[in-house]
Formats: structure tokens, C-alpha cells, sequence
């Protein structure tokens, strides 16, 4: 049977074959909405991925989205389903363009200023998703990994760093050593300057590994 690989990488840390997994997956997902293809997705990846571990049983799933980029795709399908948590991070206002939802306790909106640095975004996470996400207790975590917010990618206007990527994947680490059996799966998004991305997906993928 043929299986995609970001989930054959659920699958394969749902059944403990795996701790954690990073899929390079592209196109990315998260504009992608269930009927229409948007900003270089087509099929919403990380949505797809969550609805599978759903029906696999699981009651509860967060996401967490640090792409420069709302994903609004990720936001539209799972707004009116409590099971999944969104978090998110991304510079505000900017592309898509779509109005902050406030209405849903379980979409958890961190908006960043066009030239935020790190210590922005360490505090974003800090103030609005770790709270959220400790509350909720997910069971497995998926990351819209998405690498240009990167001080270096010429996409968007923050300015993180290779280093801030490793903090942020160690934060959703212990988290899902808390609450999800140290769960993590996680799939490219953006990331559009190579040297960067390169460099970041590989602090990234050194928190998922437990390297210090
Ligand atoms: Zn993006």
C-alpha cells in the first residue's frame, strides 16, 4: 500500500518504533485549506497528519507552528474541532492576511512585529503557547516547521536565528515529555534561503534528537 511519508513518520512514533521524526517535506502545507490549494501548498500536510492520528484513536493533538507565515489553511480546518490545538507564531500583519481569530480557546494566536528578533519569540512562546499547550496535555505534538522567519531568509521580516530553532524544539520536547510520551513529529514548511535553512533544520532536528 502506498503511504506518505509525513504519515508513515506519525505512524511510525504512534506505534513507538520511533521518539520523535522530522519529515523535508515539499511542497509545504499550512495555507493549504480542505478544498483549495494556496502559497505554494497544496495538501495540508500537518492537518492531514493530525486527522490521522485522530482516527487513530488519539483525543487530543496539538500543533505548533513557528513558519513566518499565519497558517491559516491549519487554523480553517481544525477551528471548530477542540481535539486540536493550534499554536502559532508569525509576523503580523502579513501574508495570508487573515483576521487574528480570537473566537477559539483552543487557536492560540502569537503574533510577532515585522523585525521582532529572538527574544520576541522566546517570549511569545513562553507567554501564550507553553501555558495553552500544558493545559491541554496533548498526546502528540506536530511542528509546521517552517525556517523563514530566519534573520537571513529575505521571504519575511523577523530576524531569528539558527540557535532560536533549537530553543524553540527544546521547549515542544519537554513539553511532550510531560504530557505525550516525548511524541514529536514534524514537517517542513517555509524556508526559502538555503544556507539558513540548512543550518536551522539541523538545530531543529538536534532538539528532536536529544543532542545538546
Ligand atoms: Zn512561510
Amino acid at each position: 500500500m502506498l503511504r506518505g511519508r509525513w504519515v508513515q513518520g506519525v505512524d511510525l512514533v504512534l506505534r513507538g518504533e520511533a521518539d520523535t521524526a522530522f519529515c523535508g517535506i515539499r511542497p509545504p502545507g499550512h495555507h493549504a485549506e480542505q478544498n483549495r490549494a494556496m502559497g505554494f501548498c497544496i495538501f495540508n500536510n500537518v492537518a492531514v497528519g493530525a486527522a490521522h492520528a485522530l482516527a487513530a484513536g488519539l483525543a487530543r493533538v496539538a500543533i505548533v507552528d513557528f513558519d513566518v507565515h499565519h497558517g491559516n489553511g491549519t487554523e480553517s480546518v481544525f477551528q471548530d474541532d477542540q481535539r486540536v490545538m493550534l499554536c502559532s507564531t508569525f509576523q503580523h500583519p502579513f501574508y495570508p492576511n487573515t483576521p487574528l481569530n480570537r473566537e477559539h480557546k483552543h487557536i492560540i494566536h502569537a503574533p510577532l512585529k515585522a523585525g521582532a528578533y529572538s527574544e520576541a519569540f522566546q517570549q511569545a512562546v513562553q507567554e501564550h503557547w507553553l501555558p495553552a499547550l500544558h493545559l491541554f496535555r496533548p498526546q502528540l505534538i506536530l511542528v509546521s516547521a517552517g525556517f523563514d522567519a530566519h534573520f537571513d531568509d529575505d521571504m519575511g521580516q523577523l530576524n531569528l536565528l539558527d540557535s532560536d530553532y533549537y530553543w524553540v524544539t527544546r521547549e515542544i520536547m519537554k513539553l511532550a515529555e510531560h504530557h505525550a510520551r516525548g511524541r514529536v513529529v514534524s514537517t517542513l514548511e517555509g524556508g526559502y534561503q538555503a544556507q539558513a535553512l540548512g543550518r536551522s533544520a539541523v538545530q531543529h532536528i538536534r532538539a528532536l534528537m536529544r543532542l545538546d
